[in-house]
């Protein structure tokens, strides 16, 4: 959800959540860029434990389970997107091994070493990269795998517009091989990193939102806070527009050692 990456703050989360939950995804992302990362994990079992932290209303969860073995559990801060989560899964007749629980990625509610596979798609920036890299690993077992999305520079150097945007949305940005740097610092094995396709941010992420953008703006006639929701928005997918060459979101995939 990268209004999170704006400024948070300065909106009324119930909004944030209701104009996302219009769509599939509520970040960057794709099936063809979460089934190209789980093909580097090596094949899991019936037993196997997996958590989707982030997962939002469940678009990558549900291509996942769609495609594995094991019990999922997305874990998600709001409960709307939840309650959205557990209705998809039972949609697509999956509730049995796909559950979403409410809770917090800052304190999970797993057992050490309890998981095979943590997952997260355009989630872990809510806690850092590092942080996050480095307080999840004590909930897999050894042998087992992280796959996570993260915005990334792709040079060293890039215009100042672009530079302000992200140093104050998520100053934490950084290149590819830094982050890889920062897994194996926390112990993971560097697994793979591909850098998710334009479509990825057109077609599956700002494509579906001017058609959003209406049906939320016309609810919220003359309610300021939505029309910044709405500018900002718009304002971030003209940057993208512009700017892409300079940074996109990467899949980092780690396997515990
Ligand atoms: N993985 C989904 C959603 C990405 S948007 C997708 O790719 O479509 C980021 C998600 O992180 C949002 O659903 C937001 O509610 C959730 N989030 C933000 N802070 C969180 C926290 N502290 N703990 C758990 N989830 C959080």
């Amino acid at each position: 959800m990268s209004i999170d990456n704006i400024s948070i703050h300065d909106f009324d989360f119930n909004l944030i959540c209701e104009y996302f939950s219009h769509m599939e995804r509520q970040g960057p992302g794709s099936p063809e860029a979460t089934l190209r990362a789980l093909s580097f994990i090596e094949p899991l079992t019936e037993s196997a434990r997996i958590a989707d932290i982030g997962c939002g209303t469940g678009g990558q969860t549900m291509t996942l389970a769609q495609h594995c073995p094991g019990q999922i559990t997305g874990i998600d801060l709001f409960t709307t997107f939840i309650d959205l989560f557990n209705r998809n899964a039972a949609t697509l007749n999956l509730q049995h091994r796909v559950k979403g629980v409410q809770g917090d990625m800052a304190a999970l509610p797993f057992a050490e070493e309890e998981l095979d596979l943590i997952w997260s798609e355009g989630a872990i920036y809510h806690i850092g990269f590092e942080k996050g890299v480095n307080e999840w690993r004590r909930f897999l077992k050894k042998g087992g795998y992280l796959a996570v999305t993260e915005a990334s520079w792709f040079t060293v150097e890039r215009p100042a517009e672009i530079h302000d945007f992200w140093m104050d949305a998520y100053p934490e940005i950084d290149t590819i091989s830094r982050n890889v740097a920062k897994m194996e610092q926390a112990g993971y094995l560097p697994v793979a990193t591909f850098i998710l396709r334009e479509e990825c941010w057109t077609d599956h992420f700002y494509s579906p939102q001017p058609a959003v953008e209406e049906i939320f703006l016309r609810q919220h006639a003359g309610n300021p806070t939505a029309e910044m929701l709405v500018r900002e928005q718009r304002r971030e997918r003209v940057l993208y527009d512009k700017y892409k060459d300079y940074y996109g979101y990467v899949f980092y995939i780690g396997k515990k050692i």
